[in-house]
């Protein structure tokens, strides 16, 4: 069974522990060492469990922590070249990836896909393990044709929600900000969201958590609400975190 902490999700940091049969492994480290330690001692992650830590792109809510953490662990860090070149994580152990080549680590089998994005090479990864497919996408302008392969496929997508087009017009962005977030290269909207969950239904019980959610252009009832009537899943089937400090475990 595979178990998925989601410890922190959004622009204040992101971190995920995927749990495979007593081995994890960390997708991102936008928070610090503290943090990050205390919030795996209180969801009962066993911190020697964890063997690599895996990046999704260098902005800073995805690495802040990587350095530290990866150095208290011990563990290597795994990402493609240009996100490890540009990250400044200091002394750590590397571990090279590869875009669209898949790789097993804590005897889960990743595959990292391409993300749309102002990042050097940024990643969404879908991890297999004992049948299940886990798929976690977020920083993504636009959903990339194997992210919308791997969504339709997958029994849990992690899949972003960033911002409400109404509170992102009104709210205190500045202009340049606001395009570059709406733009192929920024964030999904909660109705892109829904429309990309609504073109890969393929009648299997997919679990759905909305990721990512923007504190200033954003809430979790409006999220919840939108992608709900656009796709006519429950309001309760939705999950997201609720608030600043919130965590969730999703089983699989
Ligand atoms: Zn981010
Ligand atoms: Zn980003």
């Amino acid at each position: 069974m595979f178990e998925m902490h989601i410890l922190a999700s959004g622009s204040d940091g992101n971190c995920t522990v995927l749990v495979h049969e007593d081995r994890a492994v960390m997708i991102d480290a936008g928070l610090s060492f503290k943090a990050t330690s205390r919030l795996m001692s209180t969801n009962g992650i066993d911190p020697s469990s964890v063997e690599a830590l895996l990046i999704t792109h260098e902005h800073s809510d995805h690495v802040k922590g990587a350095g530290p953490v990866a150095r208290a662990l011990n563990i290597p860090v795994m990402c493609n070249r240009s996100t490890f070149l540009s990250s400044n994580m200091g002394r750590v152990l590397y571990s090279e990836t590869q875009t669209m080549v898949p790789f097993t680590v804590a005897g889960i089998r990743f595959t990292p896909l391409p993300t749309s994005h102002n990042a050097m090479e940024p990643n969404a990864y879908m991890a297999e393990a004992g049948g299940k497919r886990v798929l976690i996408a977020t920083d993504t302008g636009v959903l990339t044709p194997p992210v919308e392969d791997a969504l339709r496929t997958s029994d849990v997508a992690i899949l972003e929600s960033n911002y409400d087009k109404y509170m992102l017009d009104n709210g205190p962005y500045p202009i340049y900000l606001r395009r570059l977030i709406e733009s192929d290269i920024g964030h999904l909207s909660n109705v892109a969201c829904a429309e990309a969950l609504k073109r890969t239904t393929n009648g299997m019980k997919r679990k759905i958590f909305l990721a990512h959610l923007s504190r200033k252009n954003n809430t979790p009832d409006t999220a919840r609400e939108t992608v709900s009537n656009l796709t006519g899943t429950r309001r309760m089937e939705l999950d997201c975190l609720e608030f600043a400090g919130d965590t969730r475990i999703l089983r699989a």
